[in-house]
């Protein structure tokens, strides 16, 4: 069986104006979440709910991917709020030992083209 590998192309801006443009957030961009082969394109907000893992503020996705409807920026990953899985470990059903909070993804900044 041969192991297929997939690499990324990483964004490494060369000038400071290039980092702004590519690295930064801001209301209504749009970004690229990568997950094994899957792509789920989006809509990014600011929101108040707070990272589980790390307390950074979290962002919200437009359209959710599934049910996941924020990302952590910090640690590159869907996730859950904390408020949110409070009250799922609260209400565990009797069977179940657990619940995934967060899946790491791949950011990519969607950057339009200017036409010239
Ligand atoms: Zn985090």
């Amino acid at each position: 069986m041969v192991e297929q590998l997939t690499f990324y192309s990483v964004p490494v801006p060369q000038r400071r104006e290039e980092m702004e443009k590519e690295l930064m957030l801001y209301e209504g961009d749009h970004v690229e979440l990568h997950w094994s082969d899957q792509v789920h394109r989006c809509t990014v907000y600011g929101s108040k709910e707070i990272c589980t893992k790390c307390g950074t503020a979290l962002i919200a996705i437009d359209p959710p991917w599934g049910t996941w409807k924020y990302v952590c920026v910090k640690h590159s990953a869907l996730t859950v709020p904390h408020r949110e899985l409070e009250a799922a470990m609260n209400s565990l059903p009797p069977t179940a030992i657990g619940v995934v909070s967060s899946v790491s993804v791949m950011f990519k900044k969607v950057i339009k083209k200017e036409r010239r």
